[in-house]
This record gives C-alpha cells, structure tokens and sequence, in this order.
C-alpha cells in the first residue's frame, strides 16, 4: 500500500481526540522499529490497527504506553502530551492496556486477579458488573490463573483493565489463538463496552472480527500508517486486504 495524503489522520470535525499520535518513531536498542505512525483516536471511537506480523502495531501500543525503550514524535493523551512519562503515569491519566500475552497472575485465582488493580477513575466495573459481561468468570472465581483456558484467560485480562475505571483502552490482539465461538463472545463484549462509551484502540489480525466491532482502521506497514479506511470500505475491499495481510 502507498501512503495517502496525511489528511486522512486528521481528527473529525466535531469530534473530541482523546489520544492523538504525531510521527511517532520508535526503537528496541539500535533497532529503529517505527518510521512515522500517525493516529487519531476520537471520544467514543473504536479504532483498529492492522497490517503484517511485525508492521509494528503492538509497538505502537507499548509506544502509547510508555513501555517501548526509547520514541520520539508525539503523542497527546487528554490534550496532555505524554511522550516519556512513565506507563504508571500514563495509566494514572486513565489508559488503560490489554496487552498480547494478557499477563494474567498464574499462582492468584481469578478473584485475586480482578481484586489487584489500582482505582484510576471513579465507576470502575464491580465484580457484579464483570460478571454480567463474563458469566465464566463467576463460576471460575476461585480458579488459578493457570487453570483457565485461553478464551477466559483474555476474558479475565479485558475484565481487569474494567476494574481500573479507565475510559480509554488498548486492546493487543484478544482473538488470537481462541476458538471462533470464544472470538464471537468477545466481539459481543467489545460491540458492548463500544456501546457504554468506551473508547477503543485494537490491535487485530482477524478482519472478520474487527469489522464487526470497528468504526475505522489504519493499515501499519513497516513501522507506518500507511492509510486510513472506514467500516464501508474495509468491508468493500475484504479481498484486498486479506491479500495484503497474508503476502
Ligand atoms: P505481531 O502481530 O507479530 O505482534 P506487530 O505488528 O505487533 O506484529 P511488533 O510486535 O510491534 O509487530 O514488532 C515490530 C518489530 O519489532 C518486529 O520486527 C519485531 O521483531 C521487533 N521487536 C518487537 N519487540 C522487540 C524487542 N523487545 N526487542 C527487539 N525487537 C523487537
């Protein structure tokens, strides 16, 4: 794909950015990963990433974070530049991020899972309220986190960031690996929080998910967005980007 005039990441009219990202560059050591992503993400808005294994999507979320090494650019949380603020602070803003591997606690049990994050912001989800988005959870409540499969494992990771009380989240590929009947759940759960107001950054592969839950995507290739479609047409180019995606 060519990059398309830098027009296309302006926020919308009338629309509030939450988090806006400016060329933003990106090392591992001497590794340069990012080369200029650029991103608008509106109040309200669910916002996917996708491109190739490696493009550098979850880079960009750890970038947000304030977890990758060393980045340059910008990055706007809240009207607040954040670019070197520690992750704590950052999450301390009300970010919240639900990272690839879930990082579940594997010796606590789900209760104590769900117990152990911080208050960021005030109506953060009660347990009652998790329970009613994931009725597994309340049954696996006395569970080891090493007990649980894959599906209620990233169940449980989405469930703590609720916890917190952040608004704004980021979402590292919580399909991956999970049968498609457990994908379709968390895509009824992600439609939800959508519908409750939460904005939504995702990292995702599986097209078929996302365009069930997306309102835009960027397309990341080779440490850039390299362009931006909405739901219409992602959904009139499927074949396109499968192809994309896969060469
Ligand atoms: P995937 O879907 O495979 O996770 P991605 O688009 O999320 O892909 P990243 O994980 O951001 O890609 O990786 C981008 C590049 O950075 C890859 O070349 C990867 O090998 C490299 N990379 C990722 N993490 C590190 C690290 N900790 N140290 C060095 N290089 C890394």
């Amino acid at each position: 794909m060519t990059k398309t005039a830098s027009v296309v990441f302006q926020s919308q009219p009338n629309a509030k950015a939450l988090l806006e990202v400016k060329n933003l560059n990106a090392w591992y050591g001497e590794s340069h990963i990012l080369h200029g992503v650029d991103l608008v993400l509106n109040e309200g808005e669910l916002v996917v990433l996708i491109g190739k294994n490696g493009a550098g999507k979850t880079t960009t979320l750890r970038s947000i974070m304030g977890i990758a090494p060393r980045a340059t650019g910008s990055i706007t949380l809240f009207s607040n530049q954040v670019l070197g603020k520690t992750p704590d602070a950052i999450a301390r803003m009300g970010l919240a991020y639900c990272p690839e591997e879930r990082a579940i606690f594997s010796s606590l049990t789900v209760e104590e899972n769900l117990l152990l994050p911080p208050t960021i912001a005030p109506n953060g989800m009660t347990l009652d309220e998790i329970f009613q988005l994931f009725p597994n959870l309340r049954e696996r409540l006395s569970t080891q986190g090493t007990k649980l499969s894959g599906g209620e494992q990233q169940m449980l990771a989405i469930a703590r960031i609720l916890r917190t009380g952040s608004r704004l989240l980021l979402l590292d590929e919580p399909t991956e690996g999970l049968a498609p009947v457990i994908v379709d759940q968390i895509a009824n759960t992600i439609a939800l929080l959508k519908r409750k107001g939460f904005t939504i950054l995702l990292v995702e592969q599986n097209l078929s998910f996302a365009t069930k839950v997306m309102d835009r995507v960027y397309l990341v290739e080779q440490g850039r967005t390299v362009r931006m479609m909405d739901r219409d047409e992602v959904v009139s180019k499927r074949g396109e980007l499968e192809a994309w995606l896969s060469v």
